[in-house]
């Protein structure tokens, strides 16, 4: 069967024939891939900068972000049946018994460094014809959601990023009588640092739960990004000149969510925090040059209005879980939100284009199904 692999040491990327995975556990599903995704973190692959093939071999099988149809399963699966659609998890435990949340099943916290990632670090990823994996790392998704299921895996290191945001929130024995239902919550503001899918799909999630929301991004308006912003009722902020500041363009709000991997932004957001609150990083910036900070005033502020700063990487079952459940509600409220995000669909062959390429799609999706460029 087909797969995209990148080879390290030879500094190539290439399609290679490998042979198709069998299932060899009973507790194993075995997937026909429809779709995958492509991220930075694929393209910083591709440039040699990241990503660990598995031991003993040459190469590593790119793709995490997958959506799967079920062609068999083995005898001890029970809650995964064939034709069903499914997303597969990207991490795996450490070995180490002394990694207390690779033990309690939460790798996503994995203490020792030692975890694996399907198409990241150590394992095979998903962009070939055929993936095997235990059924315990997958999640079924409604086959109305067929065209949206592979956004799954970006929204949920937002998922996870809300679940911890709301964990930190306990700290506040006040808001403990507030349910996302009280009229208190309409009155919370977030804002999202980057229109990339990452933040897009964060925003859309925001708003589905009735937030309002700002999304900053240096692209000035109108465009594609802009337009879906408004088309959810959020609002699209852009600087109309270097000296705007983020604070300038959108006040203080509750909760910031960075998904750029600009450090100096990032950090310059803590200014539009209120008292309280939370900003999370999700960006992975590369290994940049030294940045000048005013970083007495950073700290000062943190200290003063009691914030918190959080990085999150990675994802639970949970946050898959509500991804699923907040795609459904996207396809259902702003269906035309979903062509925005994924507007064309690749065959295999244009890998190279998607891969190493400049691409202007927010999501670029390899798809196994549409027709060969060739
Ligand atoms: C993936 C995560 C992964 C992270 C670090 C991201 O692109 O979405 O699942 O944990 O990279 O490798």
């Amino acid at each position: 069967m087909r797969a995209v692999a990148v080879f390290p040491h030879s500094r190539e990327v290439k399609l290679i024939e490998v042979e198709e995975p069998r299932i060899a556990h009973p507790s194993e599903v075995k997937l026909r891939i429809l779709d995958v995704g492509i991220c930075g973190t694929d393209k910083e692959i591709c440039a040699f900068q990241y990503g660990t093939p598995p031991d003993g071999s040459d190469y590593l099988i790119l793709g995490h972000e997958s959506l799967g149809e079920v062609v068999e399963v083995g005898p001890g699966v029970r809650d995964i049946a064939v034709g069903d659609l499914v997303v597969t998890m990207v991490r795996r435990p450490c070995p180490h018994t002394e990694c207390h949340p690779c033990r309690a099943g939460r790798p996503d916290f994995c203490a020792t460094g030692d975890f694996t990632e399907r198409g990241i670090k150590g394992l095979h990823g998903f962009l070939t014809e055929y993936v095997v994996d235990d059924a315990r790392y997958m999640h079924v998704v409604p086959a109305a959601l067929r065209k949206a299921g592979v956004l799954t895996e970006p929204l949920t290191i937002a998922e996870k990023a809300f679940a911890q945001a709301v964990y930190i929130e306990r700290r506040m024995p006040w808001l403990a009588g507030i349910t996302p239902q009280s009229p208190e919550r309409d009155e919370l503001t977030a804002a999202i640092l980057g229109a990339g899918a990452v933040g897009l799909l964060g925003a859309l999630a925001l708003r589905a739960m009735g937030i309002e929301t700002y999304v900053y991004d240096r692209v000035p308006p109108p465009n594609a990004k802009s337009r879906l912003v408004e088309l959810i009722g959020a609002h699209y902020v852009s600087p109309a000149d270097s000296s705007m500041s983020f604070t300038d363009l959108i006040g203080h709000v509750h909760f910031i969510y960075e998904a750029t991997g600009v450090s100096q932004l990032a950090f310059q957001a803590i200014m539009a925090l209120r008292p309280n609150s939370i900003l999370v990083f999700t960006g992975v910036p590369g290994q940049g040059a030294h940045k000048e900070m005013d970083t007495d005033t950073l700290m000062r502020n943190m200290v003063l209005k009691n914030q918190v700063i959080l990085g999150t990487v990675n994802a639970d079952a949970a946050a898959y879980a509500s991804a699923i459940r907040h795609i459904a509600t996207f396809v259902e409220r702003w269906p035309q939100a979903i062509d925005t995000v994924i507007a064309d669909r690749y065959p295999l062959d244009a890998y190279r284009d998607l891969l190493l390429g400049q691409t202007s799609g927010i999501k670029n999706v390899l798809s196994f199904e549409a027709a060969s460029q060739a």
